[in-house]
């Protein structure tokens, strides 16, 4: 069955595409011309800001760049920037943008899973016979202090309710909760601090936006295709992974209905928990469980009505364990 992936391999393509890439830099450094910038004006591809560029010669901080219908803010020099999208069908898309403190830009992809690839769960291993995850190469080295927005919530939970699910759901990571019998080892932890009329920094097309320094939770249009988004700005660590400096989440309450108690009557609506909890994976550094690992909840599907990401599987768990 392709697709089938043991532990970890996808994180290590990462650190290896990283490598790679900082190594090309060294060896086209021979020639001492960096690549051309980008174009002047409107948003740019990764090609037009090609790794090995200076976002610095090209002033291009603040500028959207896009790859595969996802896209992000040029972060300041010094900064990740990552974005994780949830869709409905199963199609991952997401890439991180670095900016090295000299200018310097890089990119890590997210394998491409097409739609195709997704099969029945039921094809798929069950969740404590799966150890298949991905990691981001960041964490929550502290507590990550979040808040909610002041708008419309998922679901139309009363800010209350919302800050409930949401905890939960953040609980769900922080305290690895599963039913595979895996010990906890997540040392960071959690804090809600207050409602905020700041906005989740993430657009009407899913893009991550400039950071407020704010990690909000809220709802709103990130467009028709992903259920909810997560964008995180992570800064380098010597000899660790990355660590976190603002993460966002924002559901789309426009394109899709959320419930926080799907019930027998429930046909297409998202559980509010379930997908939190997804979001919340990727805000402490787990990346997608990949195409064949559909009962994993960092698989990049969301099933409407299932309950079922509110708990973690055993790749869920493992890729907890491999940063934390
Ligand atoms: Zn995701």
């Amino acid at each position: 069955m392709a697709g089938r992936r043991g532990p970890g391999p996808v994180g290590r393509g990462v650190t290896a595409f990283l490598v790679a890439a900082s190594l090309s830099v060294v060896c086209v450094g021979e020639v001492p011309r960096p690549p051309a910038c980008a174009p002047a004006r409107g948003e740019l591809t990764v090609e037009d800001l090609p790794a090995g560029s200076s976002v610095l010669d090209c002033f291009a901080v603040g500028r959207v760049v896009t790859h595969e219908g996802a896209g992000v803010a040029v972060p300041e020099p010094g900064t990740t920037v990552s974005v994780d999208a949830l869709t409905a069908d199963g199609s991952a898309h997401g890439f991180s943008l670095t900016v090295a403190a000299d200018g310097t830009v890089s990119y890590a992809y997210e394998e491409a899973h097409a739609a195709a690839a997704a099969r029945a769960r039921a094809d798929a291993p069950a969740p404590c016979a799966d150890g298949a995850y991905s990691t981001a190469g960041r964490k929550e080295y502290g507590t990550y202090e979040w808040f909610i927005g002041d708008g419309p919530l998922p679901g139309r939970l009363s800010r209350a309710e919302g800050r409930r699910a949401f905890e939960d759901a953040i609980a769900t990571i922080t305290t690895s909760r599963n039913d595979c019998g895996y010990d906890d080892t997540v040392a960071a932890k959690a804090r809600f601090l207050s409602t905020t009329g700041n906005e989740a920094g993430i657009d009407r097309a899913a893009r991550c936006a400039r950071r407020d320094g704010l990690s909000v939770w809220d709802a709103g249009d990130i467009g028709g295709e992903a259920v909810a988004t997560t964008c995180s700005w992570s800064r380098p660590v010597p000899d660790g992974p990355e660590e976190l400096l603002e993460a966002d989440v924002r559901f789309n309450t426009h394109d899709f209905p959320f419930t926080n108690r799907p019930s027998g009557g429930c046909t297409h609506a998202y559980d509010i928990r379930s997908v939190a909890t997804h979001e919340a994976g990727h805000v402490f550094g787990l990346g997608h469980s990949g195409a064949g690992h559909e009962n994993l909840t960092m698989y990049a599907n969301s099933f409407a009505c299932s309950t079922d990401a509110r708990t973690l599987g055993k790749g869920d768990v493992l890729g907890l364990r491999s940063l934390y």
